[in-house]
């Protein structure tokens, strides 16, 4: 309480806290929430430099999915972790962030990545013939080519993206953590006594005997600023995209009637979640983007909409937008290929004559092997200051898992719970980029699905 009341007063440098955390996506707030609730961290600080639950970075809207299926065998077991953890979070607040749903991955039947991912997350490959309807009703939705598999896994479903955060926030602040938004981090150092000294853009300065870092796509810049260390982390503008129903397929496309979450390999790689937070509309996206600076970023990629009000923001604009003139340039090569992949796999179902309803941007935080960066920052820090970044389009569902690791280490210099769960972090750390800038992309046999569009 009194380091709640010294730094709601703006007072925050008269009190020393266990754990200072730098960002509250989904990373940042959950790190929070396991520091404040570890028996041996009591006092916890929070900082977000925009409003809370802001939609400026890449832990806001509506739904993100969850799937253990995965070409790289070091994520699955830190996504059964996240699970577990995602279900513990969920009964201490008291409702639920996650839907449950199967979920469904297609490709080429050759598809090396597509493969491991079956093998990796214990998927089911559908029998020949599911694709017509025989087996699993909801495949009878796509039209699979010849020459290609689909597998079924148990482990899915959607999670209420920006509600979830404010769980995890809500969760924290409960355990005690002070919250703190409009708190932007300009500087963070390492003082003679050994306490890390946290610096905000107005001036204050917040002290700590250790400090976790999750600054989304901020990450590279504000790391090299702080610690001189490179980490080759590129922002990407992306966009998510709803698409229509065809009147009378509504229902046929939700969690009610068992529809998956899906993804399908090969280019464009796509990946959907079912109907639920717009009735009538299902969102259907294609993976990355083109580089853009978090600071500046092209709004209009994200604001038209067609549908209601399309009127109201520029009819002329929407009629072109297969050719990219809606979005005036970053974001425009996100939707035709969507809209193709709709018309091949999905014709009978989703409509795409007028262009998705409704875009939300996003950002990606690209690392060069999409591989999560989960590390000591080093130097004069030593095992002081801790950093999760460029989680790279694919890291929500594993927050609840990159928090309590990141907390662990921060806290105790080790993530025990991590080692018990059979999550390897080597795959993550800085130094796999020393004089190697493509990291584990140079052993990984899956390069074309981890091409960066
Ligand atoms: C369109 C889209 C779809 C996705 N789909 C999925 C999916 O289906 N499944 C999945 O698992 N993942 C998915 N992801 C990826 C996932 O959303 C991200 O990996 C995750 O949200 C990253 O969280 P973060 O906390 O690292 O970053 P952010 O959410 O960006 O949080 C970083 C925070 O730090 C703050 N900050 C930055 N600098 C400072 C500073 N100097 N001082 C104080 N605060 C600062 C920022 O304002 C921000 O709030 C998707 C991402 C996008 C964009």
């Amino acid at each position: 309480m009194a380091a709640a009341a010294a730094a709601a007063n703006g007072g925050g440098d008269a009190v020393v806290y266990d754990v200072i955390v730098v960002g509250a996506g989904i990373m940042g707030s959950c790190a929070a929430y396991a520091a404040a609730s570890s028996s041996s961290s009591s006092r916890v600080l929070l900082l977000e430099q925009f409003d809370l639950l802001h939609h400026r970075g890449s832990s806001h809207g509506e739904s993100r999915t969850i799937r253990a299926t995965y070409p790289q065998p070091h994520y699955p077991p830190m996504v059964r972790l996240a699970a577990r953890l995602w279900h513990d979070a969920q009964r201490d607040a008291g409702y639920t962030v996650l839907t449950p749903t199967p979920h469904l991955d297609m490709g080429p039947r050759d598809d090396a990545a597509l493969l491991a991912s079956i093998r990796n997350g214990g998927a089911v490959e559908l029998a020949a013939g599911d694709g017509d309807g025989e087996a699993w009703a909801p495949s009878r939705v796509f039209r699979i080519p010849e020459g290609w598999t689909a597998a079924r896994s148990e482990l899915g479903g959607v999670m209420k993206a920006t509600k979830a955060v404010a769980m995890f926030q809500a969760l924290a602040a409960r355990s005690g953590a002070v919250v703190r938004d409009r708190t932007e981090v300009v500087d963070v150092t390492k003082r003679g006594d050994g306490l890390i000294l946290v610096k905000t853009s107005t001036g204050e300065e917040f002290q700590g005997a250790k400090c976790i870092i999750t600054v989304g796509a901020w990450a590279s810049k504000l790391v090299k600023s702080v610690a001189g260390v490179d980490l080759p982390v590129t922002p990407l503008h992306t966009l998510i995209c709803y698409w229509k129903a065809k009147p009378g397929r509504e229902h046929e496309l939700t969690p009610e009637s068992g529809f998956p979450t899906f993804a399908s390999y090969g280019q464009p790689y796509i990946y959907s979640t079912p109907s639920m937070e717009f009735p009538g509309l299902i969102k259907i996206a294609t993976h990355g983007g083109p580089p853009c600076d978090p600071d500046s970023r092209d709004w209009l990629a994200g604001v038209v909409s067609g549908g209601a009000g399309a009127d109201l923001v520029e009819p002329v604009a929407r009629r072109d937008w297969l050719a990219g003139v809606v979005s005036g340039g970053a974001g425009a090569d996100l939707v035709e290929p969507v809209a193709r992949w709709i018309d091949e796999f999905m014709p009978d179902h989703v409509d795409t004559a007028g262009g998705p309803v409704i875009r939300q941007s996003c950002m990606y935080s690209m690392t060069p092997d999409e591989d999560f960066i989960i590390d000591f920052v080093g130097g004069d820090f030593g095992k002081d200051v801790v950093v999760g970044a460029g989680f790279s389009g694919h890291g929500f569902k594993m927050g609840p898992a990159v928090g309590r690791i990141l907390a662990e280490m921060a806290i105790d210099g080790e993530a025990r719970t991590a080692a018990e769960a059979g999550v390897e972090l080597r795959h993550f750390r800085i130094g796999r980029f020393e004089g190697n800038p493509e990291g584990n992309l140079a052993e990984n046999k899956f390069k074309s699905w981890l091409k960066i569009t």
